[in-house]
């Protein structure tokens, strides 16, 4: 995800540009009970709300057209902002789905009433049950791990093993993060109020804080970025962004990625955060038919294979194929939580982040 200011402007630009023109248009009914001629299939669309900001994504739904006839139109946004636009609209809202990265707006967007249920079995086949909504409001589409990212010249691996590590008196000024911004972050803070009480939460915070080597600043490839620069020993970061640094085309971006190690911190005690990006059937949805669709295209083993090629995230199937850096990366033990909890602890994530001065 990139800064919320680009993604409006981003939002802005689609709407402007009338990428969403004619989108609530139904599709065109068959006449007389004929099959679906080529014709009326072109006619056919799905609009999609996307907090979703990755090249992947736009590769896998022109797939997707290719495929089936089906357009797909997208309107990128800020997750907050698109689940407001959803509300706003209401039954006219044009779009068919919600698409972001964290398991907890899920769980907003569904909270806010703007998403339905989607019960088709050829996703329940897909994707197991952990990585869905328990009632099918919605269902992942990747999972990432946030991770601990170190300087191969000055860190040894052995030296931390967990977040609590980090805030250790070990690593003071050390420790680059972005800011508490990042929803990244928030969704992290959630998950310790959830797996370790709220106090210990609190208390990582602050060490955090204590340990920063400089303000918080940048995204999570900045962060990498600054390790190979020396601005700092340590970092936490999702495991994509790594990924695809090392396989970047600028050199600069494969050097500085190259001069990093990671570490899936918590493998003896709680497990590695791990996040759901996803997607939602939105209440308003008028190509209901088309969406489940894409959404089958996009849990099956192919897409799921280039999702995890291309922008390094953890497939959701089971049955797709993983390359082999995420091979290398191995099996690893992920934190046992309630994906739902998170949305709901995040305003308390926020205000630890806040009272404890994390900018
Ligand atoms: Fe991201």
């Amino acid at each position: 995800m990139k800064q919320r200011a680009l993604l409006s402007t981003m939002l802005t630009a689609l709407v402007t540009t009338g990428l969403l023109a004619g989108c609530a248009a139904e599709p065109k009914p068959t006449q007389g009970g004929k099959e679906p001629t080529v014709a009326n299939v072109r006619n056919q669309v799905v609009n999609v709300y996307s907090a979703r900001n990755y090249p992947v994504d736009e590769r896998l739904y022109a797939q997707f057209t290719k495929q089936t006839g089906i357009r797909v139109n997208v309107l990128k946004g800020n997750a907050e902002e698109l689940i407001e636009r959803l509300k706003r609209e209401g039954q006219s809202s044009p779009a068919d789905l919600f698409v972001t990265v964290d398991a907890g707006v899920l769980n907003n967007a569904r909270e806010h009433g703007v998403l339905q249920p989607l019960a088709a079995t050829a996703i329940a086949q897909n994707v197991p049950w952990r990585f869905r909504d328990k009632e099918d409001y919605w269902v992942g589409l990747a999972t990432r791990a946030r991770v601990i990212a170190y300087a191969k010249a000055r860190v040894r691996p052995d030296q931390l093993a967990t977040y609590e590590d980090l805030a250790s008196e070990r690593w003071q000024g050390k420790v680059l993060v972005p800011s508490s911004t990042s929803l990244y972050n928030q969704s992290l803070v959630a998950s310790l109020i959830q797996v370790d009480g709220e106090q210990a939460a609190t208390a990582w915070v602050q060490g955090i804080v204590r340990n920063m080597s400089r303000k918080p600043e940048g995204g999570d490839r900045d962060q990498v970025r600054a390790i190979a620069a020396g601005a700092g020993d340590v970092a936490l970061i999702n495991t994509y962004y790594y990924g695809q640094m090392l396989h970047a085309r600028d050199q600069e971006e494969v050097k500085a990625a190259q001069q990093v190690g990671i570490i899936f911190p918590n493998q003896q005690t709680t497990g590695t955060h791990v996040n759901i990006s996803g997607v939602g059937l939105t209440k308003a949805a008028k190509n209901k038919a088309n969406a489940i669709k894409l959404i089958e295209f996009l849990t099956a083993p192919d897409a799921q294979a280039l999702i995890a090629q291309e922008n390094g995230e953890f497939p959701v199937n089971p049955k797709a194929e993983q390359p082999e850096l995420l091979k290398s990366w191995g099996a690893f033990k992920a934190q046992q939580i309630d994906f739902a909890q998170l949305g709901a602890d995040n305003k308390q994530a926020l205000e630890i982040l806040t009272a404890a001065q994390w900018q």
